[in-house]
């Protein structure tokens, strides 16, 4: 069966990755022509919109997106001719932060409290009401911490109105989290429905940075973060996989946002559980029977931002599984990541104090925070 991907970037990459022994073939439609996904399937260098990239995608039996922000004409103009998974509905539910969150009420999903801003005086009106801390963020196209200034005491307000104030905006509450975590939540058009483990992840400057599933003495929100993920998909009529991102704050469960697609909190499944993210997205897209999303140990993703470490030192590490996107070195930009998985017998928490030596100075010291903090 041919798969067509809107997006030719990771995530479309291990999609293909994980098709391929599937026996599907895959066309890549990105406006790069260096798109990292061009090196496992057929590489259409077109925008979205061109006639050049629904043709392409038409001619699959099934279409899928690697990121979020396709643009809704494009993915409407190649539903009219073959089968999209996710749908445009699903899609457009996640690209405004403000109806998300209002969508997420409705469904009884809890949410920081939060208001639209579109003014000036809206800001400060807002304020007054959710009160400092808060984070003011831009409604569309915001990703991995982008279009977004926390606003900590009066003083940040000029600044952060300086750098959003052209946007439609919406300012939510800061949440003082004891913890991130995240649900990946699997349907079949069928709505046969699987959640994996949650993910505990760790942010840095707004960019995930770690993950480690299943998350630590979390019994009770595995529970609760299921709830919540599986409502989101029953209520889109959602067909693939999504990814719940939560807050957990005194044992509550807050939603931050979601994404309509696979997630990097969700890459530790490539090694980490009976069937990956990657390979239950093409399962429920193709209509074929989901697979196990039961974890085979403990995992911990850790991404390499900016540039590749050199492998020799890290993959001398026990465990350690290596993934290089074969991207462009660039600052912020997700480059590969590395998973760590249970081996020779040994615990997770072993393996994890071996690898600290072997890292860079920043991924060292949020791993031993992780490790202090899930002790
Ligand atoms: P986002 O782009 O909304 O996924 O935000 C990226 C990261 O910024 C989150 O994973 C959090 O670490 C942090 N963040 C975003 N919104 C909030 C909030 N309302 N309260 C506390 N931290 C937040």
């Amino acid at each position: 069966m041919k798969v067509g991907i809107l997006g030719g970037g990771q995530l479309a990459r291990m999609l293909a990755g994980a098709g391929i022994p599937l026996g599907l073939e895959f066309t890549i439609v990105d406006p790069k022509p260096d798109a990292c996904a061009g090196a496992l399937g057929q590489l259409v260098t077109a925008d979205w919109e061109e006639s050049a990239a629904i043709e392409a995608l038409a001619g699959c039996e099934r279409v899928t997106c690697d990121f979020e922000n396709v643009p809704a004409a494009a993915l409407e103009a190649v539903s009219r001719r073959t089968t999209v998974h996710p749908s445009a509905r699903a899609l457009a539910a996640g690209q405004d932060r403000l109806a998300e969150k209002r969508m997420f009420e409705s469904l009884d999903i809890p949410v920081p409290p939060f208001a639209a801003v579109s003014s000036r005086p809206e800001l400060l009106e807002a304020l007054e009401r959710i009160g400092y801390p808060a984070v003011l963020k831009t409604r569309r196209m915001g990703y991995d911490g982008k279009g977004q200034a926390v606003l900590k005491t009066v003083e940040d307000l000029e600044p952060a109105w300086q750098a959003l104030g052209d946007h439609e905006l919406i300012l939510e509450g800061f949440v003082p989290f004891d913890f991130e975590c995240a649900i990946t939540v699997v349907r079949s058009a069928a709505g046969d429905m699987r959640c994996y483990p949650l993910s505990r992840t760790v942010h840095h400057d707004g960019i995930l940075r770690l993950a480690l599933a299943p998350a630590p003495a979390a019994e009770v929100l595995q529970a609760k973060a299921e709830r919540l993920g599986r409502a989101l998909a029953e209520h889109l009529g959602y067909v693939g996989c999504l990814t719940l991102e939560l807050f957990a704050r005194d044992g509550r469960l807050l939603a931050n946002e979601f994404a309509p697609r696979v997630h990097n909190s969700a890459h530790w499944t490539i090694e980490g559980a009976q069937v990956s993210q990657f390979e239950n997205h093409l399962r429920a897209v193709c209509d074929w029977p989901l697979g196990d999303t039961a974890a085979r140990g403990r995992s911990l993703m850790i991404n390499w931002i900016g540039h590749m470490p050199r492998p020799e030192k890290l993959l001398a590490c026990r465990g350690l599984h290596w993934h290089d996107y074969g991207k462009q070195a660039r600052p912020g930009r997700k480059v590969g990541h590395a998973t760590l998985t249970e081996a020779d017998g040994q615990p997770l928490d072993k393996l994890m104090g071996e690898l600290v030596s072997s890292l860079d100075d920043q991924s060292a010291s949020l791993l031993t925070g992780l490790m202090n903090d899930s002790a």
